[in-house]
């Protein structure tokens, strides 16, 4: 059923989705297991490759293509620092001691994708990284707690954005969450700024990818010259967090749900 552009799911292609999403945060989290200082950014390319096959399905990011970028060429993207999404895994790539590295993820199981990222310290990281890592994780269930019917899309931005800056940080403007189903990108966008009650009111069978991208200076980004690769323009650190959720009648639920990445209530476990 179509309004509006906005795909609605029933429920039984929110359980493919579940399905999707379950094996998306499993990879996340064994990907995660890998994080330590010297791990080349390939090599989890590698793990998240070899978990899909295990789950026989296919990745939503490989060869992916949206106007004016060249095709995603790897099945991860892994960011380091100042690099907000986007970056291309390469075993040039390594992480240090005292690194954030934001792991995107997304895979497609029964035609249907599931996304979610996390961004993990590499062994001990500053304080004001860590604080970055806990009030963007943090943001992300803020997001979800207004994903109800009812609310509309600036609903969830304008939580996000709160909290976000409430800590001292600001959110990216320039890229957003979105809906999600047979297509990794679906209506509506949904962006990590906004106003209360503004935008498209949401309604049960959406669902949508929450993800904000939270950084410890200003929020303009630029594109490096492998067209892919978003970094923070003053090069100053920046975590991204994502779950996929669907607005159910009753409110809203984790498609992505994995407590022992995320912690039982998305704080920090
Ligand atoms: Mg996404």
């Amino acid at each position: 059923m179509k309004t509006m552009g906005i795909i609605l799911k029933t429920e039984k292609q929110i359980e493919t989705i579940r399905r999707s999403g379950q094996a998306a945060t499993a990879t996340l989290q064994r990907m995660g297991e890998a994080v330590k200082p010297g791990v080349a950014t390939s090599e989890l390319d590698r793990i998240a490759r070899k978990m899909i096959r295990g789950f026989g399905g296919t990745s939503s990011f490989l060869g992916y293509r949206p106007t004016f970028h060249p095709p995603f060429p790897a099945t991860i993207c892994a960011s380091i620092n100042d690099e907000i999404v986007h970056g291309i895994p390469s075993p040039r790539r390594t992480v240090a001691e005292g690194d954030i590295l934001s792991l995107d993820f997304a895979m497609i199981i029964d035609g249907y994708h599931g996304d979610t990222a996390f961004t993990f310290p590499v062994g001990r990281v500053s304080p004001e990284a860590q604080r970055l890592l806990d009030v963007t994780r943090a943001s992300v269930f803020k997001g979800i707690e207004e994903a109800k019917p009812g609310n509309r899309i600036g609903d969830i931005g304008h939580a996000v954005q709160k909290h976000a800056e409430s800590h001292g940080f600001s959110v990216v403007r320039d890229l957003c969450g979105h809906g999600i189903g047979r297509s990794l990108w679906e209506e509506p966008q949904v962006p990590n700024h906004g106003s209360p009650q503004r935008g498209i009111r949401l309604k049960p069978g959406m669902v949508i990818a929450i993800e904000p991208m939270v950084c410890a200076g200003a929020h303009r980004i630029r594109v490096l010259d492998d067209e892919w690769t978003t970094s923070t323009a003053d090069g100053r650190l920046s975590a991204h967090f994502e779950h996929t959720v669907a607005i159910l009648s009753d409110g809203p639920e984790i498609l992505t749900e994995n407590p022992d990445l995320w912690g039982s209530n998305g704080l920090p476990g």
